[in-house]
C-alpha cells in the first residue's frame, strides 16, 4: 500500500455535455479491482473499465512508477482511483490488500483476476521451483484474491469475476508446462466457481487471449514470434485493448446470462 496516497486526486464537476456522457457509462456506480494493473492487458483492462464508469483499485506487485502512470490516467477519466502493493502469491499479502481495499472503496463488484507470469522450461529440464512459482501466481494467486472478495459480491447479490487464462490452458504449448497448466486450472476454476455462485448473482467467466503484444511476449525469441504470426489466421499479435474490450463486455450488466464461459479473443489462432 505504499503510493496509495502519493498520486493526487483530480475528480471535478462535470459539465453539462460530460453529465449527458456520464449517463451513457455503462459501469457508472460500479467499483474493479484488477491484479496486475501496472502494465499490458491489467493497465488496458483499468483504463477500459474506468472509461466506462468504474472506479478503480489497481493491484500492482513491484513496478510502483508504471502503476502510478495508469492510476493517474483513470483519474483523468473522472472515477476514483487508487493503487494497491501486494504480492498476490502470499496469502496474508493478498488479504491485507483485500482490506484495505474495502476499507477504501466499501465493496468490489468486478473483480478481473489477470496478475500472471511465465517462467519457460521444457518439462525436462524444469524443476520444482519453477513449477511452483507459477502456479503459485496464476492459480493460487488468484484462488486468494477471490476468496477474499466474493463473499461481498454474495451478499450483496451482484458481481462479476473475470480470470485470464490463455490459449496456452486450452491447446498447451512446447516449454510452458507450469503455465499451460496454471491457465487450464484457471479455465476449471472458472466453470466450478461459476456453478457455485450463479444463483447469486454473480458470474464468473474466463477471457482466453492468443499472443498479445506486452512484455510477457517482449521476451519471446523473434523465431518463436514469426512462428505464432504465422500460425494466426489474422497474421499478427493482439493488442492489450484487444483484451481489454473483452473483459468490459462480460464485467457489464448486459452479459448478465453468461457464466462459466471462456472467450476466446485470439485472432483466430484456435477455433
Ligand atoms: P505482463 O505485461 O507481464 O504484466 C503482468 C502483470 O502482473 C504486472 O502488472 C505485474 O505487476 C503483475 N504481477 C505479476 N506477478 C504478480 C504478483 N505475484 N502479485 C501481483 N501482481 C503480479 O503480462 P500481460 O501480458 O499483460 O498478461 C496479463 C495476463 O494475461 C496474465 O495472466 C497472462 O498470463 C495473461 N495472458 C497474456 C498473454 C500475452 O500474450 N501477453 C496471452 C494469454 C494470457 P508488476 O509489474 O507491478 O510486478
Amino acid at each position: 500500500m505504499s503510493v496509495v496516497d502519493q498520486v493526487p486526486e483530480t475528480r471535478q464537476p462535470a459539465s453539462q455535455p460530460q453529465q449527458q456522457r456520464e449517463a451513457h457509462k455503462v459501469l457508472q456506480g460500479k467499483k474493479a479491482l484488477i491484479t496486475g494493473g501496472s502494465r499490458g492487458i491489467g493497465r488496458a483492462t483499468v483504463l477500459a473499465l474506468a472509461e466506462a464508469g468504474a472506479d478503480v483499485a489497481i493491484n500492482y506487485q513491484r513496478c510502483g512508477d508504471a502503476a502510478e502512470d495508469v492510476c493517474r490516467a483513470a483519474r483523468k477519466l473522472e472515477v476514483h482511483a487508487n493503487l494497491f502493493q501486494a504480492d498476490i502469491a502470499r496469502e496474508a499479502d493478498a488479504q491485507r490488500m483485500v482490506n484495505a481495499i474495502l476499507d477504501e472503496f466499501g465493496g468490489i463488484d468486478i473483480l478481473v483476476n489477470n496478475a500472471g507470469i511465465t517462467r519457460d522450461k521444457t518439462f525436462l529440464k524444469m524443476g520444482r521451483a519453477l513449477w511452483d512459482e507459477v502456479l503459485e501466481v496464476n492459480l493460487t494467486g488468484t484462488f486468494n484474491v477471490t476468496r477474499a472478495i466474493l463473499p461481498g459480491m454474495v451478499e450483496r447479490g451482484w458481481g462479476r469475476v473475470i480470470n485470464l487464462a490463455s490459449i496456452v490452458g486450452q491447446t498447451g504449448n512446447f516449454g510452458q508446462i507450469n503455465y499451460a497448466v496454471s491457465k487450464g486450472g484457471l479455465i476449471a476454476f472458472t466453470m466450478t466457481l461459476a456453478r457455485e455462485v450463479a444463483r447469486r448473482g454473480v458470474t464468473v467467466n474466463a477471457v482466453a487471449p492468443g499472443f498479445i503484444d506486452t512484455d510477457m511476449t517482449k521476451g519471446m525469441p523473434e523465431a518463436a514470434l514469426a512462428a505464432v504470426q504465422a500460425m494466426t489466421p489474422m497474421g499478427r499479435l493482439g493488442r492489450p485493448d484487444e483484451i481489454a474490450a473483452a473483459v468490459l463486455f462480460l464485467a457489464t450488466p448486459q452479459a448478465s446470462y453468461i457464466t462459466g464461459q471462456v472467450l476466446p479473443v485470439n485472432g483466430g489462432m484456435y477455433m
